[in-house]
């Protein structure tokens, strides 16, 4: 078995070691002997979807994102279309942002992909934070940093978690993040990963069942160290450590 993962305009964004996501795909089949291509689409590359089962979209400043924006609208389409189809994605805040409709900052509108309905406006406060989520889909905290300016408003769509320490997708709605099909948009940097090794593996199952069929399953790896990284983090800005696993177990 093979995945490619396209790594979409890392000249550009490459905030926080968003690229550390693609290092932790690759190993994570390696480790299982699941070959991994890398294939990094730098701006104004053409981009075949149809050559790709991940796509990693990451953060970038607000004059990244602007620059991006152009080159976006030659690719709307044929991402639209992978997305629709199951393609995986994982796009990082700036990358998230991009894959709504507009992100309205400080200055002007910045046009996305449209992929997903939500929107994202500027604020002068910055969220800037380590942030700690539960979500339904892991039985881990998802751990993670977050800074931006901008607040995304996802209206119907699912969250990815809820907020337990940090900001989160506004700061005030207590949640964070966006997950439809096979994509997860998320605020949290980091690289999110590493950390996160049950996202990692969902995201990899994702796409091997996508190319493989339905029967296709990850083996377990030992993950003792992404395990202590993540509780290390977890701990630390949990005062209350009984809640944080009590709201966990209540997930599972
Ligand atoms: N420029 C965006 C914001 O500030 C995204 C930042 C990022 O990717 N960290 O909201």
């Amino acid at each position: 078995m093979k995945l490619t993962i396209g790594h979409l305009y890392p000249d550009l964004l490459n905030l926080y070691g968003d690229r550390g996501n693609i290092q932790c795909f690759r190993k994570r089949l390696e480790w299982r002997g699941i070959e991994a291509e890398v294939i990094p689409f730098l701006s104004g590359d053409e981009i075949d979807f149809s050559r790709l089962d991940i796509v990693l979209l990451g953060g970038g400043s607000d004059r990244e994102q602007e620059l991006v924006c152009g080159y976006l609208k030659n690719i709307r389409d044929d991402f639209k279309k992978y997305v629709e189809e199951g393609g995986v994605v994982l796009a990082v805040c700036g990358g998230y942002q991009l894959l709504g409709k507009y992100y309205k900052t400080r200055t002007e509108t910045i046009e996305g992909l449209a992929i997903l309905d939500i929107t994202t406006e500027w604020e002068p406060e910055r969220l800037v934070k380590n942030i700690i989520l539960n979500s339904p889909l892991f039985d881990m905290p998802v751990v993670g940093f977050e800074n931006h300016g901008g607040r995304t408003y996802i209206g119907d769509h699912t969250p990815l978690g809820k907020v337990f320490f940090g900001y989160g997708n506004t700061g005030k709605s207590g949640y964070e993040g966006v997950v439809y099909k096979n994509v997860i948009a998320t605020y949290l940097h980091g690289p999110l990963l590493p950390k996160n090794p049950q996202v990692c593996d969902y995201l990899l199952e994702r796409a091997l069942k996508r190319k493989y069929g339905e029967d296709v399953r990850l083996e377990p790896l030992p993950d003792e160290l992404e395990r202590s990284a993540n509780s290390y983090i977890a701990d630390r800005y949990s005062d209350k450590k009984y809640v944080l696993r009590e709201t966990i177990k209540k997930h599972t």
